[in-house]
């Protein structure tokens, strides 16, 4: 690879246009000490009807419409010889799968490949409980949703693959400021038996018990552009219930959208500001708290939790953003190892970790989140505990799994890896058990670990949903580490690159709450993470290489689909796809809800990636002009099925906020033939309305 010395487009933007020189393909060797800085945005929205969301694990909470679309943001930094992205995506969690087949495509594109491969890809997930799942691969995560649905992947895949490209394409001479800060009043501690279980002496080193760290880095370009912003803040992004079926980013995405929409940003174009709020060590830490459980409306104002979320975090960003004056100086670096978490030597604990093994207080939920209606086993069911038996377990099991389970549930009886698993008892053996012959392990047994290191900002990917003290311990190793280096912030970057369900510290795991249940490595897998993380840093640190790991093989193929397909669309006769069933009213107080019904069709016909299922119209100078679209939170586009395959399709725009002027409401779509199997475009367009 050849470097070369390039001219930094030092001329003002009115010169150069939006065209500065692509300055992509080279290295950057800036004077001024400059990164190579670029962001990019794109849609990852799946099915939006009758496929189980993600999160709850309530399998009625199906899809049948959007709220706001879900998106990738990527970021990417580059120094004269390294470079480094990072993306926040609108997902539940990030898959494995998911992570290989973006590194594939990035190693198809000679464009890329010369720069991004797997170990400097950092792929997160914002942990919305408002998306579709079916997109992991492996059994656990994708059966409630009765299997793995390919193009739904294939959507996410590409479209955080386009918003690396995207990034990539915009990269340009720029720096980073960062900003630090604390922010109260948003998320409590759900597990609060357990992390009390941590010795005295830590937990009063901090105020509370969530962390309550705000971390934001701001992206500027030399010609002065802000083309980014992304945040790390601990709270789960469930403020909207499972009784909700529209897909929803909920309280991050919306927080993103408020911050996006101050800055500008089209989310049809490549280039654009993009403004992540991305997840850290939110293990243990619910938005709810106060406000009981998470219902399903989406306002701001009727949905006390979502409220709080979104406005506190929207405004302590917006509050760091502007007062962000320090720099980030410093090289570019990262490592990453694949490992094989079945027998990982833990040498603080002179043992291992374990295959993995979910535990029975898992079927419980969290009490503040979704708690299980009638638990078979309560939070804090240990080995010791009288509750537990293995027959009550399997019983637990043929409820929660149905019959076939029974087949494999005889790996469970060796006792070595029911001894390591202690004081968990192991309901559900995912680390062992195969689904079918030949098939993959119901949860993946190789993980991957990555520290990205960008100047004085260290990047911890874990892949788990990290509790609250468990990531101060990996943070605080971690800087420590590279402090010689003159990092001084640390980030938890949760739910990173794959996902082994939670990660609680030694002392909360023998309490076995929820979060301790679904700690799949055994009791060590905290110390074995924070081994293996202080390990990259010092290759960082002294320059030496890490030897790759075992990489996991790609299961993708060796999935199951069960999920219903759309057959055909059909429509009542006389009618056409896009007449309205019922139109709005004349005129609208402000404030008031529009809503117009359609004949429509299935909208996993096309998930309409990049587009829309609704466009708001306000006439000016006699000309119609969009003004909303489904991604915005202030409309919801609903699906419903009418007899055998007819669709009905309900539009609400929320008018709150809105200007005076006349409008109307277009519905777009596309149907499916019964003869031929095609797929065609159609749309509608109600009567006009006046807003007062
Ligand atoms: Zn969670």
């Amino acid at each position: 690879m050849k470097r070369l010395l390039v001219a930094v487009c030092l001329c003002l933007a009115t010169a150069c246009g939006q065209k500065s020189p692509p300055v992509s393909q080279v290295q950057a060797v800036d004077p001024s000490g400059d990164y190579l800085i670029g962001t990019g945005i794109y849609d990852i929205t799946g099915p939006a009807a009758e496929i189980v969301m993600m999160g709850f694990a309530v399998g009625e909470q199906k899809t049948s419409g959007i709220h706001t679309r879900l998106r990738s943001r990527a970021y990417i930094v580059g120094d004269a010889h390294k470079r480094v992205v990072f993306v926040s995506a609108d997902l539940g969690m990030m898959f494995q799968m998911v992570k290989l087949k973006v590194a594939e495509k990035i190693a198809q594109n000679p464009e890329l490949s010369p720069y991004y491969n797997e170990k400097n890809i950092l792929l997160s997930a914002t942990h919305t409980h408002g998306g579709p799942g079916g997109y992991s691969g492996y059994f656990l995560y994708d059966f409630t949703i009765n299997g793995f649905i390919k193009r739904h992947f294939e959507t996410i895949v590409n479209g955080i693959y386009t918003s690396i490209l995207n990034a990539h394409n915009n990269l340009e001479p720029g720096k980073i400021l960062v900003n630090e800060g604390t922010l109260d009043g948003v998320g409590g501690n759900r597990a609060v038996d357990a992390y009390n279980n941590n010795p005295l002496e830590e937990r009063s080193q901090y105020a509370s018990n969530t962390d309550k760290t705000f971390t934001l880095l701001k992206f500027v370009t030399s010609r002065g552009e802000e083309i980014g912003m992304v945040n790390w803040f601990a709270v789960h992004t469930d403020s909207i219930g499972p009784d909700n079926h529209l897909i929803t980013a909920d309280n991050k995405g919306w927080a993103s959208y408020l911050f996006e929409k101050d800055q500008g940003t089209n989310y049809f174009a490549a280039k654009t500001f993009v403004g992540a709020f991305a997840q850290s060590n939110a293990g243990d830490v619910t938005p709810n708290i106060g406000f009981g459980q998470a219902p399903p409306d989406l306002t701001l104002s009727g949905n006390k939790s979502l409220g709080n979320a979104v406005l506190k975090q929207y405004q302590k960003a917006r509050e760091l953003y502007d007062s962000a004056t320090e720099e980030v100086k410093g090289s570019i670096d990262y490592r990453h190892e694949w490992v094989d978490m079945r027998k990982l030597p833990v040498e603080s604990a002179q043992t291992t970790t374990c295959a993995a093994g979910m535990g029975a207080s898992f079927s419980a939920g969290s009490p503040y989140d979704n708690p299980s209606p009638a638990p078979l086993f309560p939070n804090g069911t240990t080995v010791d505990s009288l509750v537990w038996s293995e027959n009550a377990g399997k019983t637990a099991l043929s409820k929660i799994l149905g019959g076939f389970f029974a087949l494999i549930w005889t790996d469970t009886s060796d006792p070595n890896y029911k001894k390591c698993h202690a004081e968990k008892p192991v309901l559900i053996p995912t680390g062992i058990a195969h689904v079918h012959i030949n098939g993959p392990t119901m949860t993946p047994q190789i993980m991957p670990l990555q520290i990205i290191k960008i100047g004085s900002v260290a990047l911890i990917a874990v892949p788990a949903e990290v509790t609250t003290m468990s990531g101060r311990r990996f943070r605080k190793a971690v800087v420590k580490e590279l402090a010689p280096l003159g990092v001084r912030y640390g980030v938890i970057s949760s739910l990173a690159n794959s996902y082994a369900s939670y990660l609680a510290t030694r002392e909360e795991y023998a309490k076995q709450w929820y979060e301790g249940a679904a700690t799949l490595f055994g009791p060590h897998e905290q110390a074995a993470f924070q081994q293996e993380f202080v390990k990259l840093s010092r290759a960082i640190v002294q320059n030496t290489e890490i030897p790759s790991g075992p990489r996991p093989e790609d299961i993708t193929g060796k999935s199951v689909d069960l999920t219903a397909k759309v057959v055909l669309d059909d429509k009542p006769l006389n009618k056409s796809y896009g007449s309205v069933i019922t139109q709005p009213a004349a005129s609208y107080k402000p404030g008031e809800t529009v809503s117009v019904q359609f004949w429509g069709a299935h909208p996993n016909n096309n998930y309409r990636t990049q587009d829309t299922f609704l466009i708001v119209e306000k006439l000016v100078n006699d000309v119609y002009i969009p003004v909303r679209y489904d991604y915005d939170p202030d409309t919801t586009y609903r699906w419903e099925r009418s007899g055998v395959a007819n669709s009905k399709v309900t539009i609400t725009w929320h008018t709150e906020g809105a200007e005076p002027g006349t409008y109307r409401i277009r519905h777009q779509g596309d149907h499916k033939s019964g003869w031929t199997g095609m797929i065609a475009p159609y749309e509608g367009v109600s009567d006009s309305f006046v807003l007062q």
